[in-house]
């Protein structure tokens, strides 16, 4: 049964897309079937797989609001190993045409659910604000990864975010869990950063990811390519960093599973 992952952050700009295309040809890249869900209407996360986001036939929309099937409405990431659930403006209004429904926050955990055996990961990427459907996609998630930046004002955004995640759990969602919280465009030498870093340790303790994803020009570039990082530029430090990712969320895995999630091989 496939792990579920919101990777969401209010704040727009802190690296949500470029964890969850990276994350997902990282985690594709040892084997695993993975699903990557593109929930913003900007369709960024489309585009850097290589999917021209203008020329689709049914997107994520479709199955939130037309009731079609996942299944029907994914198309593979030339090239990349993993499949993607694409998204474009057209999703802007699914908001207001979900208004009206009963059980809208739910579109999307029961759309996933006859698919869930299908895959070993699916990735929700979010969009930058605290909507129905982020709401839809912590639902349907069972553990939510939070990318930041270390600055100054990071924190106080980490909050809201938190009070939502809280709130879901309570109210429609018990099994939700923060899976981690990621820091991105990393620089140590800043020392604020080294602050930052110390609070996020004291508030979340392990689910502080070790592994840090380092500012780097090559993560910019390559959406701009269609392509995730590791097919772009393999020996960039954006790159090593998005598998070094994808090594410390199997062995997370391994350590809570008893069956474990890491293959033999791995260990
Ligand atoms: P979000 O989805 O949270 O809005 P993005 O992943 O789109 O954020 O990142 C915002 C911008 O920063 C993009 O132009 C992206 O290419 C760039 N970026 C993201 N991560 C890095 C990084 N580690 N190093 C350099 N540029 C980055
Ligand atoms: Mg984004």
């Amino acid at each position: 049964m496939a792990k579920v992952y919101a990777i969401t952050n209010q704040k727009g700009g802190v690296g949500k897309t470029t964890t969850s295309v990276n994350l997902a040809a990282s985690l594709a890249a040892t084997k695993r079937k993975i699903l990557l869900i593109d929930l913003d209407p900007q369709g960024n996360a489309t585009m850097g797989c290589g999917i021209d986001k203008a020329s689709l036939e049914y997107s994520v929309y479709d199955v939130l609001v037309a009731g079609r099937s996942v299944a029907d409405c994914v198309v593979a990431a030339p090239e990349c190993g993993f499949m993607v659930l694409p998204a474009n403006q057209d999703l802007t209004a699914a908001e207001v045409e979900l208004l009206n429904e009963i059980g809208r926050e739910f579109r999307l955990r029961e759309a996933l659910a006859p698919i869930l055996g299908d895959y070993d990961y699916i990735l929700i990427d979010c969009p930058p604000s605290l909507n129905m459907l982020t709401i839809n996609a912590l639902a349907g998630s069972g553990g939510v990864i939070i990318p930041m930046q270390c600055e100054y004002y990071a924190l106080e955004g980490l909050s809201a975010l938190i009070n939502t995640i809280n709130r879901v759990k309570q109210l429609i969602n018990p099994k939700l869990e923060i899976e981690g919280i990621l820091r991105t465009m990393f620089d140590g030498r800043n020392s604020l950063t080294n602050q930052v870093t110390d609070e996020l340790r004291r508030h979340f303790g392990e689910k502080l990811y070790s592994t840090v994803i380092p500012r780097n020009v090559r993560l910019a570039e390559a959406p701009s390519h269609g392509l995730p990082i590791l097919f772009y530029d393999k020996q960039s430090k954006g790159s090593l960093a998005y598998l070094a990712l994808a090594g410390e969320m199997l062995r997370r895995a391994g350590k809570t599973d008893p069956h474990g999630d890491v293959k033999e091989d791995e260990q």
